[in-house]
């Protein structure tokens, strides 16, 4: 039996089976701007998402949600894969972060490293962390 909400957008009562909490109307509109989206991103390859955002009047977080849910996908002009970094959705050219997030990213990576090391210092699991598992240890060792 459907339950009962209110819609996210315009407050209205609708009886919510699955998917995002939007009444009927409020869904049917999402589509449409996502569809809206999808379309221009179509005919403008290797516009920035931010332009893309303004010329639709949408914000650029939404973009971002379609971006992140994997419903949209952003090509360069060269028809090239962008991807976006997961921390600040920042436009990159691969990998998950971009130079500064990963930087940072590093930085805490550092942090957890040390504390990791104290902890195993005097553990006779230490061999068998540094010959793996800890992957991201011989990451940070390479910068
Ligand atoms: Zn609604
Ligand atoms: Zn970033």
């Amino acid at each position: 039996m459907p339950e009962l909400r209110n819609c996210k957008r315009c407050n209205k009562v609708f009886s919510y089976i699955a998917g995002p909490p939007l009444c009927p109307a409020c869904q049917k509109e999402d589509e449409k701007i996502f569809e809206d989206v999808s379309l221009y991103i179509r005919e403008h390859p290797g516009l920035p998402l931010t332009v893309v955002a303004k010329e639709l009047d949408i914000s650029y977080d939404k973009l971002m949600k379609y971006v992140r849910e994997g419903r949209l996908q952003i090509r360069a002009a060269n028809g090239q894969m962008i991807n976006f970094c997961e921390k600040c959705g920042k436009e990159i050219e691969q990998g998950r972060f971009c130079s500064e997030c990963e930087g940072g990213i590093s930085k805490d990576l550092e942090a957890s490293k040390r504390s990791l090391r104290d902890k195993l210092a005097a553990s006779p699991e230490t061999k068998q962390a540094q010959g793996g598992g800890y992957h991201f240890l011989a990451d940070v060792k390479k910068k």
